[in-house]
């Protein structure tokens, strides 16, 4: 039996062992703390299968100035991290020219197409087709003119295929009573599911592939280690080396130093991203809502309403600044009127973001013996079970219904 080993277990490296254990690979997977938190417990929770706009792209124009000098706005980077922000920076300027953005947006759709058949093909298996609810999402507008500066990322989406229709605002008071009577304009995006909690289907998952015989290593990844051509390897901090015949690297935010250990160049970053879950106010909303203008969002959770959002770049080791979880209360307050903020928790969780806002998905050019996912940003858990498919084609020597090129670790070379 082959045998593969998964660094990461989080949403797309559990995924990653699911999708082997089904085409018969033998899994072992490597973490430094399986019951630890992680991007893939805490994050709003949306199949966000309608989002293929680049960041580049939303980013463009002098809104993301104005976001920067507002402390606790949509956007920020502390100050002792800028340094450091420098290449991802750079290169993030390099794909913001527009003969960048259609590639990256059908290179994002091609995934998203897929992702919710693929993830309720997951959830079936792991008991949880109850966990997913299809309603759609709604995007409200507090002004027309914030709409149609919108308009042409509709657009973008449209001539991407994908489907959404507009909102009036006596729908909009049928379809979510619980909003505050201050929207303009909506538009519905009906592919769009959100789940009833994250965790538990990390949780779940993780139990699911163990039932299957993944045998588990707590310990902490320092390096790949090419073994000949006949295997490959990750040494732990503790000296313990673990082979398989395959190795992925599935570390979410933290992939980029692993791979930099054969040599091969990701640009990756920590956009850092805040939330508060409400625990008794879960009914306030039908479906998720993200509010245009302020670049957040509440979904509906099992758990409660998860209110949450921005885009922080600290570096991987600074604290959390949970200010900017109440900013994001505070905005809600106004629009969600009478919240019941008791039991509220608070959570800061790192996105894997790469500057062209593709993940990283295929085989190393150092090694076939080493594959990669990461780099989901926004959409780890949408894109994670397809991630995990496709990376079972290439594990079973088949091409895969998507062309993998335009996620491969190679396009950095030439950031
Ligand atoms: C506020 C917020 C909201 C979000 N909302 C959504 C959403 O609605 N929909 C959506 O699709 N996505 C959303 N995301 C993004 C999504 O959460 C992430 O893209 C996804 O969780 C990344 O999963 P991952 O498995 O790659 O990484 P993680 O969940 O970070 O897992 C990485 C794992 O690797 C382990 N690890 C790292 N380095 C090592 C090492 N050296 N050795 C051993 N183990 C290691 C860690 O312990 C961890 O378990 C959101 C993110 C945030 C922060």
């Amino acid at each position: 039996m082959p045998h593969l080993v998964v660094v990461g277990a989080g949403i797309v490296g559990l995924s990653t062992a699911w999708s082997a254990q089904r085409r018969g690979w033998k899994v072992t997977l490597v973490d430094r703390d399986f019951e630890g938190d992680r991007a893939s417990h805490g994050n709003a929770g949306g199949i966000a299968v309608t989002e293929c706009v680049p960041l580049s792209l939303a980013g463009m124009g002098l809104k993301p100035l104005r976001w920067l000098l507002d402390p606790l706005g949509p956007l920020a980077i502390r100050p002792v991290h800028a340094l450091g922000l420098f290449s991802w920076s750079r290169a993030l300027y390099k794909v913001s020219e527009p003969k960048n953005f259609a590639r990256i947006g059908d290179a994002l759709a091609a995934l998203n197409r897929r992702a919710l058949p693929d993830f309720e093909t997951l959830l079936a298996d792991i008991g949880l087709t109850a966990d997913l609810h299809k309603r759609g999402a709604l995007t409200v507008y507090e002004t027309r003119k914030a709409f149609e500066e919108d308009k042409s990322s509709w657009q973008f989406k449209k001539d991407r295929g994908v489907r959404f229709r507009l909102v009036g605002v006596d729908e909009l008071r049928e379809l979510e009573p619980g909003l505050a009577p201050i929207f303009q304009q909506a538009v519905m995006a009906e592919d769009w599911a959100h789940i009833n909690d994250p965790k538990r289907i990390v949780d779940v998952l993780r139990q699911h592939v163990q039932a299957q015989g993944a045998e588990f290593i707590s310990g902490e990844a320092v390096s790949l280690l090419l073994d000949g051509r006949d295997a490959a390897a990750v040494q732990l901090g503790d000296g313990q080396t673990v082979r398989g015949d395959k190795v992925i690297v599935a570390a979410g935010a933290w992939s980029a130093r692993l791979a930099k250990t054969i040599g091969e160049r990701a640009l990756l970053e920590s956009e850092r991203g805040y939330n508060t879950t409400l625990p008794h106010s879960a009914t306030r909303l039908n479906r998720e809502v993200i509010f245009a203008e302020r670049m957040f969002v509440a979904t509906p959770l099992s758990i409660g309403l998860r209110i949450g959002g921005a885009a922080e770049f600290a570096g991987l080791d600074a604290p959390a600044n949970y200010k900017r979880s109440e900013a994001l209360l505070e905005l809600a307050r106004r629009y969600l009127p009478s919240l019941d903020e008791h039991d509220a928790q608070q959570w800061m969780g790192n996105r894997p973001t790469t500057p062209d806002s593709l993940p990283v998905i295929g085989t190393s050019f150092k090694s076939d013996r080493v594959l990669y996912a990461f780099g989901h940003g926004h959409l780890g858990l949408t894109q994670a079970a397809t991630t995990a498919l496709l990376l079972g084609d290439l594990l079973e020597g088949r091409r895969p219904p998507v062309d993998l090129t335009p996620y491969s670790i190679k396009r950095f070379k030439g950031l």
